[in-house]
Order: C-alpha cells, then structure tokens, then sequence
C-alpha cells in the first residue's frame, strides 16, 4: 500500500547567477553556476516523503546524465521510483538566470515528460493501491486526466496544484476532490482577484479548495462549511521557492492521517515556513521531526 502517489515532473534546473542578465546577442560572464533537482512533481514527492508520508513518482526522467541523478535525488529522499521511466533523450531542464537583484527569467524544456502523454497500465494499478494522487500541469494534460480519471475509479483522493497557471478543462476540474492554487493561480482560473471570492467560484466544480497566500498562510473553503483563513507562522523568508510544494506535500500527509483539517492546514503552514527560511527547492524542505518540533 502506497500512501501518496505523484504523476508530474522531474526536472534539472540548471541556474547561473549573474549581475546583470544578458540582453539579446550579448554575452555576460556569470559568477556561479548549480544544478539544483526540481519539477514540481518531483519537488512535491520529496516534501510528502520527507514530511513522513510513504511515496511514488510516476514521470519520467531522460537517459542522459541528469536522468539517474533526478532519480538518486528522489529515492535518497525515500521515494519508491519503481514505476518512474526512464525514456530515451533529454531529462527536462529548467535553465534560469538569476540576476543580483533576484530577477529571474526561465526557458523550461519539457525533455522527458512531454514523452508521458498517457498512463502504462501498471502505473494505473499504481495509482489504485494509493489514498492520494498528487497532480500538477508539468506533464501533458492528457496524461494529468488520465491520472484524474484513474484516481477517480479507484476511490482515490485527488489534490490538484494548477501550476503553472492556465484555465483549466472541465473535465479536469470534475475529477479533482482538492484544488491547491495559489492566489495567481486562482486568479487565472477564475478571472477573479480576490482570494475569497475566487474560492466560491472554484466550489462550483470542486468540492473543495485551498489557497495559499504567501507570507498570509491559506484559505481553505469547501462546499458546506464556512470558509477558514489560517496563518503562517511569521518568519524571515530568505526563498520562497517550492514554498506551494512543501505545503501540499505536507498537507497530503496530514490529510492522510485523517487529522481534523484546520490541524493539517497548520502543519502544512509550518512546513511550508520552515522551507521559505533556507534557499534551494528540495534541499529546504523540512523532515517531519522538524515540522512537529515547530508546531
Ligand atoms: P505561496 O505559493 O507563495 O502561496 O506559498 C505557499 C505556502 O508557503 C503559503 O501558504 C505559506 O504557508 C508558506 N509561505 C510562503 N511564503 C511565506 C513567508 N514569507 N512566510 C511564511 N510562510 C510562507
């Protein structure tokens, strides 16, 4: 029995610090340059493994040298990558520049999981085994309902993160029992700013939503109750990188132990502050010791 499954994607993010990003035609010389594990599929299964949740990935890594690097990153983290293909050519690639003042600009090269366009019937049978199937909209949409529909005939509970940012189908939308946008996303879901508002618009397709805001914590509102806000902890946030996937990492696990969900959506908060307070993606996400002894 697989607690957690994960259909997205993995990614090498291949980051060059600089002072100044180069313009069209010019070459600047940079001042560092690290390759930092990422996706934010692979980002969410590192925060539910670390937070103490038994996890899967289901994606696919390339067969050049990122691929077996991307895979050690996850199992090193306790993820079972069983299922997770290795596919022939490039592993998917972020390259960003970061410049001196934390501007950034990104090209992600999909590599490896633009090739999962749909799902191979022993990830399905994965899939069913699990209480929750985290999905984001890094893989081909195809394969993300696919992995909805599936999670649907078994029972299983899905958590959509709609990142990055795009309208969503309906029939997406109809298969999600948790919707995890951030304030943008939600913005560009529903055309509509206000957080508040935009959750009672998201209800009428899913069940249930959370937004999260920031250094504001969340908004959690589902079809029946009243809508709740619940703070984050006050912390001085050095990169709020993969914040959004340690939280939904975090309350996936919560969630699963059934805990009352004011209770999960604090400790998801708690974990998603720990990470904000170290840089990097996977590298500052809390172990689950860490989240309880702040909580
Ligand atoms: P975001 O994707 O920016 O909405 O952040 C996701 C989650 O990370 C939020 O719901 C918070 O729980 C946490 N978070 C993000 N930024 C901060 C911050 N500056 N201080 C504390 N928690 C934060």
């Amino acid at each position: 029995m697989t607690g957690i499954v994960v259909l997205g994607s993995t990614n090498m993010d291949l980051v060059a610090f600089v002072a100044q990003a180069p313009k069209r035609g010019e070459t600047v010389t940079g001042r560092e340059f690290r390759t930092i594990p990422g996706g934010k599929g692979a980002n969410q299964a590192v925060a539910a493994a670390r937070a103490g949740g038994e996890v899967a990935m289901i994606g696919a890594v390339g067969s050049d040298a990122f691929g077996p690097q991307l895979r050690h990153t996850l199992e090193s983290c306790g993820v079972d990558t069983d299922l997770l293909r290795t596919t022939e050519g490039p592993s998917g690639t972020a390259h960003i520049v970061v410049d001196d003042e934390g501007g950034n600009a990104i090209v992600v090269i999909p590599g490896a999981n633009g090739t999962v366009t749909s799902l191979a019937h022993g990830e399905e049978a994965l899939i069913a085994t699990a209480d929750t199937l985290l999905l984001q909209l890094e893989l081909p949409l195809r394969a993300v309902l696919d992995g909805a529909e599936a999670a649907r005939r078994h029972g299983v509970r899905t958590v959509l993160t709609p990142s990055p940012a795009q309208p969503l189908p309906a029939e997406l939308l109809a298969a999600t029992d948790l919707l995890v946008p951030n304030e943008h996303e939600a913005a560009t879901i529903t055309g509509i700013a206000d957080p508040r508002s935009a959750a009672q618009e998201l209800l009428r397709q899913v069940p249930e939503v959370v937004i999260t805001l920031g250094s504001a914590g969340c908004l959690h509102a589902a079809r029946g109750t009243e809508p709740i806000t619940v703070p984050a902890p006050s912390v001085t946030a050095v990169d709020t990188t993969a914040a959004g996937d340690t939280f939904v990492g975090a309350l996936a696990v919560a969630l699963g132990e059934k805990k009352p969900v004011p209770q999960c959506l604090a400790w998801a908060c708690t974990a998603a502050a720990l990470s904000v307070q170290h840089p990097g993606a996977s590298s500052s996400m809390p172990y689950r010791s860490e989240i309880d002894a702040a909580s």
